[in-house]
Order: C-alpha cells, then structure tokens, then sequence
C-alpha cells in the first residue's frame, strides 16, 4: 500500500513537492487554505485587466524543468516569451537606461551611460557567475544541515572560492568598491531586495544573485507568472495528488515522537509524513504551539524579510518608454533600507517598480491601456497605521511617476487594488508580511535557516521561502527537491 503524505499549503514549493512525491510513488494529499493553488503566485482580474498579483521576475527556469524532466514531459510546452530587454531604470536627476537582455549589450549600456570600465564590469559579472556555479549545487541545490554536504566535490569547488565570496563586506561594501559610479553600485545592490534582504546589512556573497539576471536573463512565461502554478497543479493532479481547497491547517497531529496527520478546519487526517509550506515560525506557533518538544526559538525569532506595497493599477493609456520591468530609483538607497529594516516605515521617496504583464501578454488589458504592477518594497507589519502609510505613499509615488513619465498619472487609473503587509500575512501566512521568511542581513543568515527536514520528528519535512534555501520561486523550488530527497529515505 501506498505511503500517504500531507502537504500543508499550495504555494510554488508545496505544488513542486506534491508532483515530486507522487512520481516516486506516495498518495499526496495537499490542504489550502484559499480557493485556488499556487499561493503567492496567483492571478486577478479586477475590471477589464488580469495581473498576476505576487512574483513577477522569474529566473532560473531549469529548476522548472527539473520537474517537467522527472515526470516525462516536454518543457518546450511550458512557453517563454522572447523578452526584448530586460529591465528599464529611471533615475531621480533625468538619466534613463534601458538594459537588453544580452550580457554584452548590458555592459556596453552601463560603460556608455554611467563611466563604468567594460573590463572591469566583465570581471564583476564573470565572479558571479563563477561564485554562483561553486555555491548552488552546494548552498542552493543541496541540504546545508547533512554531514554527507561537506564531504563531497561541490564542498570542496565552494571551498576553493572561499577568498572570493568577501565573506566580511557586505553587498554594497563590495558594489562601492567594484564600481566608480555610485549608480551603479545602487543597480547592483538593487539585487539584495530579491531575497527581501538590506544591501547595507546582507553578505557579498549574494552579489551572485545578478548572475541570474544580467548573465542569464530574466524569463516570462507566455500567459504570465500564473503559468507556473497552472503548469504544476496541472502535473500535480495529472499523477494523481488530491487537492482540498478551502480549507486550512489548524493543527499538525502528533503521537509520542511521530507525527500522525493533521487536524484542519473540517476535519482530521491521518498520514505518514506532513510537509509544511506554512511559513516554519507560524507551523512552530500556530500547528504545533502545544506538543510539548522544544520549538526551535532562534530561527523562530530570526530578523523577516522584507515586505511590500502594490498598487494594482489599471492605466487608460500606453507608455512606450516603459517595458516589462521598470525601476524608478530613490535618490537615497540607504535611507530607504534604512526605514524598511531599521525604522520600520517607508519613506517618501522610494525605488518604485513598475511591472506590465500587457507589453506582452495579449488580453491582460484593454487596446491601448496597461496593467501597471507598482510596487515598492515595505517593512514588515508590527502595527504602523497602514491607512495613512498607503495613502501618503500613494501620493508620492503618483507625484514621482508623473514627474519622470510627464503626464499625471492620477488621472489614467481607473482601476486599481491594493496589496499591503497585513493581507500578505492574511493571505498566504506570511508572518508579519514577509514576503521571503527570513532576511539574509547577517553573513551566518544561510547556515540559520530551518533545515527541510525536522530534527525531532522523523516525519516532518518544511518546504518554501522561510527555510533553506530561502527567497525566491528559484530557491523555493529547490527546497522541494531537498525536503522529498529527504522523505524518500526517511519514510519507506
Ligand atoms: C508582491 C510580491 C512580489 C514577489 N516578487 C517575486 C519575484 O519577482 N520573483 C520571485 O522569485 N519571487 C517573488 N516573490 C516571492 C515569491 O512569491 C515566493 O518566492 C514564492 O512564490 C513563495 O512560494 P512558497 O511555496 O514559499 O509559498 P507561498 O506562495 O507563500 O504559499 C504558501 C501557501 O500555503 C498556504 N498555507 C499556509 N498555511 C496554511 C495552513 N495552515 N493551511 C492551509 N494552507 C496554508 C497559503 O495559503 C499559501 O497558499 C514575491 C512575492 C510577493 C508577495
């Protein structure tokens, strides 16, 4: 008889892991807690345009393939669209750049417009990726928490680069001294808030995370991020998991030192191993608050991630300046990471991202208008007055987008929804809001992660962004082959 597991939410990691399970043979069972699966990413249409309302930049689409491979299906039917470039910066003082998506053409871009030494430029970029080839197999792709990780060949590549990863600068340390313009070094810090983490605070070594980006590029599927969820449900009930939507995990069951099911807003189920993608501090707090083992505190109380603030705006008119990704820089990166991670507000002039699906994906908006994703990145919620925060916000970023783009853009939004820290949390559990689990702000901040595995339960197993490898559908789809290589061997 089949071994049964029970998957504790939907999202990218939780749908990964329930199509990986059922191809090596378990009966899977995954409980939502909202109507439709894919958590963070999902998609609404408010008036006559779509958006997808979380992750919009998606990198590293092999580890997609990974899963298409593992089930025998053709990945060229996963459709990316051909992007034209890559991303477009704004800055304060009237300089724009737009960035292809061709490595060449990007260093020729930033040497052009910002005095940058090509030569130079080609090194940083070629580290990256150097230093992204030598840590993911082990940091990324494997378990950071199993002895077998540092005895191995990937233990010993990575060790061979250790004087290169500048484990005691941080990432803007680094880009200052790398860099002579100081806009380029905002460019590239700029890659720290892909984590959710503080360029000014987080090691160097994530200065790699650019590789993904400038050296590969940045990928969109042809009907949107939605795809990717559509893409795995699809695989996942294909080969048989079982979704119940609607409703929620209150409570993971235990007996002695096993866990045996879960207890959920209609019924309980029992089962031979639970994988959580509950945020790890909410499934310590909230599923197993009264088992009476001890909860591990430090990573519970682990500095989160950042969190942010979209406005979804459907725009009555088209702006061929603007392309799939664009960025309206602040004058004052550090101020703004500052008040995010430090005094815990936004402040008044922030690096604002404009993300429109309709540039390319027909139907997303009406002929002639735009589905603008504005977002910039917010503090976590410990209770600021998120009614004034938005509307003072709101306002700023109105005034900043007109100023650049010439027009009052009050006047062209005719839709518009609103994502905030406290309907993150409510949405998909992100605790406080965060939107990647914990920050990367210190340089222990990956060996401080909760491992894919438990450490007291043999049958416990915890997937998604709060725990090794982190932020990011990347990472996230990662944490799924780690936590179903370790049940594969724990659970026979
Ligand atoms: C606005 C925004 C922009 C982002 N931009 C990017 C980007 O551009 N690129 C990128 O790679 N990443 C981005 N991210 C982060 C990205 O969303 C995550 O990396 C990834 O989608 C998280 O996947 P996950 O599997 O960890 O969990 P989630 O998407 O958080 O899903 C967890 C699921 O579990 C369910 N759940 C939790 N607890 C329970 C329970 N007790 N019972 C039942 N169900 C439960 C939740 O309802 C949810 O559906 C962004 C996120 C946001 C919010």
């Amino acid at each position: 008889m089949k071994k049964k597991v029970i998957i504790i939410g939907s999202g990218v990691a939780g749908l990964a892991t329930s199509v990986r399970l059922s191809k090596m043979g378990y009966e899977v069972h995954v409980f939502e807690s909202n109507p439709y699966p894919g958590g963070k990413i999902n998609s609404a249409t408010f008036g006559e345009y779509r958006f997808d309302q979380g992750p919009s930049v998606f990198t590293g689409p092999k580890y997609l393939k990974e899963i298409y491979d593992l089930c025998g299906e053709d990945f060229s039917e996963f459709e990316l669209v051909p992007l034209k470039t890559s991303f477009n910066y704004f800055f304060n003082d009237g300089l724009r750049m737009q960035l292809s998506n061709k490595r060449n053409e990007i260093v020729n871009e930033i040497s052009e417009k910002l005095g940058e030494d090509k030569k130079n430029l080609n090194a940083y970029l070629d580290k990256a990726a150097k230093n992204y080839e030598a840590i993911a197999p082990m940091f990324i792709e494997a378990s950071l928490h199993s002895w077998r990780n540092y005895t191995g060949k990937s233990f010993f590549k990575a060790l061979g680069r250790l004087r290169k990863y500048k484990l005691f600068s941080t990432m803007n340390e680094e880009n200052q001294k790398a860099f002579r313009n100081p806009k380029t070094v905002q460019l590239f810090n700029r890659f720290a808030s892909y984590n959710g983490s503080d360029p000014y605070q987080a090691p160097a070594m994530l200065n790699m995370i650019g590789h993904l980006e400038i050296n590969q590029t940045p990928y969109l599927p042809k009907n949107g991020m939605i795809q990717i969820t559509d893409s795995l449900y699809n695989l996942a009930t294909k080969y048989g998991v079982e979704f119940h939507f609607n409703e929620r995990v209150e409570k993971i069951l235990v007996d002695g030192k096993t866990i045996i099911g879960v207890k959920t807003s209609k019924d309980e189920y029992l089962s031979d191993a639970v994988v959580s993608n509950m945020d790890v501090s909410f499934t310590y707090e909230r599923l197993l608050n009264d088992s009476p083992f001890q909860k591990p505190e430090k990573t519970i109380k682990q500095e989160k991630s950042s969190s942010a603030i979209v406005f979804y705006w459907g725009i009555k008119g088209s702006f061929p300046e603007l392309t799939l990704h664009n960025i309206f820089f602040s004058d004052d990166y550090k101020a703004e990471f500052n008040g995010i991670f430090h005094e815990k507000k936004t402040v008044d002039d922030p690096t604002i991202y404009v993300n429109i699906t309709s540039k390319y994906v027909k139907g997303d908006a009406p002929e002639g208008c735009e589905n603008w994703f504005t977002m910039i990145n917010a503090p976590i919620d410990i209770g600021q007055d998120w009614v004034e925060e938005i509307a003072r916000i709101r306002e700023k970023i109105i005034d900043k987008l007109s100023k650049v783009l010439g027009t009052d853009i009050s006047e062209l939004i005719e839709v518009e929804e609103i994502l905030e820290p406290r309907k993150i949390e409510a949405r998909y559990h992100g605790k406080q809001g965060s939107i990647y689990g914990n920050a990367s702000n210190n340089r222990y901040a990956a060996f401080q992660r909760h491992p894919n595995f438990s450490k007291q339960f043999n049958n416990l197993f915890f997937v998604g962004v709060s725990v090794h490898p982190g932020g990011g559908i990347p990472l996230a789809l990662n944490s799924a082959k780690i936590a179903c290589e370790y049940l594969g061997k724990r659970v026979k």
